[in-house]
């Protein structure tokens, strides 16, 4: 057995999504121990043949440091959320496992395409991954190929450490768990006020009727969707019941009082409207392409003060 052709395969199994070891195998043996071609050439060759790309292993990394494309990927974390899901391949069912994983710079949401054993809380080790863009965010994609291992002592912080927010700017929210921004309100989208929602599937209903359950008794609720904006980047974000009432100073109940006086809900936007131009900090996460705000505090900004940090940030980066 030749070390560098272990080494070459090994580094290749991540990166080619339709992996067959033993014509690698060869294709890697004739580079090498034929056409005496360096290991890392060898790697280059190959991937560009089977993917088109020259892009490397990138090893060891931190969570927050991944990026979609990379492949060969060797991070260690810990679970702190694990999703079950029925999907069909090749019309046959399969039990496939997500969910999010983390250490102390940040968090990714991951994909096992294989057995994956382990719980929330579990550490893990794992090498071989690669990272895909799955609603515009990475993802980490644990394949057939990937190697796991649960170390028998870490120094990850807990579970509940790893989900305190952590300060970002709004193009860095999907990089963490939970994430503090600092940013103003920019603009309150239709749809936001009062809302009827299906008491079956807590969808947002239309003329009370709901896209899948059809005619419904529904239940009323309050949201805001805004996008937020810090300067550095913007984002949708949702606001629950609470998180209105506490901003606009209105509850559901007076929310409703005044649709009814004004046989009209769109009076409900007008008046949650008003939260254009706040600043705020706020606390949340985000799910997919939209951030779901867990708490808030208004803040005032000095506007040419915050023009002069972010050109602070970007000389620094
Ligand atoms: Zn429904």
């Amino acid at each position: 057995m030749n070390n560098k052709v272990e080494e070459a395969l090994e580094e290749l199994k991540g990166s080619i999504s339709d992996f067959d070891e033993s014509e690698i195998r060869e294709e890697v043996e004739d580079l090498i121990l034929k056409y005496k071609v360096p290991k890392d050439q060898a790697v280059s060759t190959i991937l560009r043949k089977h993917t088109g790309t020259t892009r490397k292993t990138v090893g060891q990394k931190n969570i927050s440091e991944l990026n979609s494309g990379d492949s060969g990927v060797e991070i260690t974390g810990r679970i702190l959320r694990v999703v079950d899901r029925e999907i069909e391949v090749d019309s046959e069912p399969r039990s496939i496992r997500s969910g999010t994983i983390a250490d102390k710079s940040g968090s990714i949401d991951f994909t096992a395409w294989r057995d994956f054993p382990f719980e929330e809380n579990s550490v893990v080790e794992i090498k071989n991954a690669y990272v895909k863009e799955y609603r515009n965010r990475p993802e980490l994609q644990i394949g057939d190929y990937a190697e796991i291992r649960e170390p028998s002592e870490s120094d990850l912080p807990t579970a509940e450490q790893l989900k305190k927010p952590i300060k970002v700017d709004l193009d860095n929210v999907d990089r963490v768990y939970t994430a503090e921004v600092e940013a103003e309100i920019v603009e309150v989208m239709e749809r936001s006020g009062l809302i009827m929602r299906c008491p079956e599937c807590n969808r947002v209903t239309m003329a009370s009727e709901c896209q899948e359950h059809g005619k419904v008794d529904t239940i009323p609720d309050l949201r805001i969707k805004a996008v937020l904006d810090d300067g550095v980047g913007a984002i949708q974000a949702t606001m629950p019941k609470e998180i209105v009432e506490t901003m606009v100073g209105i509850t559901l109940d007076e929310a409703m009082e005044m649709a009814r006086e004004e046989m009209d809900k769109t009076v409900v936007y007008e008046e949650v409207k008003k939260v254009v131009g706040k600043s705020i900090v706020t606390v949340g996460r985000a799910i997919g392409n939209n951030f779901l705000v867990m708490d808030y505090k208004e803040v005032s900004w000095d506007p040419e003060e915050k023009a002069k940090q972010i050109l602070q940030q970007i000389k620094e980066a």
